[in-house]
């Protein structure tokens, strides 16, 4: 298999700062192991900014499978976070996936970050949110309507650096050629929905434009949160 990818991250029109993370930054091609991550930090004092760069480099220099890279990087941000007070209570989001030459794909999960997988123009949501209204949704408690403007739509309750034992999801696909894989922040989830984004994606057959394209659609619905999509492309 051969990936192609691009990524981007914008602050939104509403946040002075971008406390997302994306890797790689720079977008590529590649026919061996590919390593694709998104993570959103929270926490004052530009902790947030400091949580998912903690994050992203632990990942990035790390062997390990792709769940227990997560579980890495939970125990560096809880590490960074206990080292210095003004870190205190700083957390992030963080889904990684590993795509191997053979077309397999491993997700690591936790939060509300997302991967989605598009294949034939079909959006599949590939993560669980671990957020209170996906909870609500999912005993229904609440409706999928419900979920887009509740006031506590932005209750996640599962991220890296609040506790040091951390339960991460992982999910195995098998890729075919042709498939589109998305790894987002809540920035463009809550500002468009699934079939917008399946729309861009069918209709940008270059990654980067796709990206670009989501970017833009969530900046025009309100921009209100910082945007960042990572965009693989399955080639063959
Ligand atoms: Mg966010």
């Amino acid at each position: 298999m051969k990936y192609t990818w691009a990524t981007s991250t914008h602050p939104g029109l509403v946040r002075d700062s971008n406390e997302d993370a994306v890797f790689p930054e720079e977008d590529g091609n590649s026919d061996g192991d590919l390593l694709v991550a998104v993570a959103d930090g929270m926490g004052g004092h530009a902790a947030g900014e400091i949580a998912s760069a903690v994050a992203i480099e632990t990942i990035a220099s790390s062997e390990a499978a792709a769940a227990e890279r997560v579980r890495e990087a939970n125990r560096a941000v809880m590490g960074r976070g206990e080292a210095r007070t003004d870190h205190h209570g700083m957390g992030t989001t963080l889904t990684i996936g590993l795509f191997r030459p053979d077309g397999t794909l491993d997700v690591g999960h936790a939060g509300d970050s997302r991967l989605y997988l598009s294949r034939r123009h079909e959006l599949l949501q590939v993560t669980t949110d671990h957020s209170l209204v996906a909870e609500y949704l999912a005993t229904g408690k609440i409706t999928a309507e419900e979920t887009v403007d509740h006031p506590q739509r932005n209750v996640i309750t599962r991220a890296l650096g609040i506790s040091w034992d951390l339960e991460v999801d992982d999910h195995r696909v098998n890729l075919r050629p042709g498939d589109r894989v998305l790894l987002c922040s809540d920035g463009l989830t809550s500002m468009i929905s699934d079939d917008e984004i399946a729309t861009i994606l069918s209709e940008q057959p270059a990654p980067q434009a796709a990206g670009w394209a989501l970017i833009e659609a969530a900046n025009q619905a309100g921009g209100e949160d910082n945007i960042t999509v990572a965009i693989v492309d399955v080639l063959e």
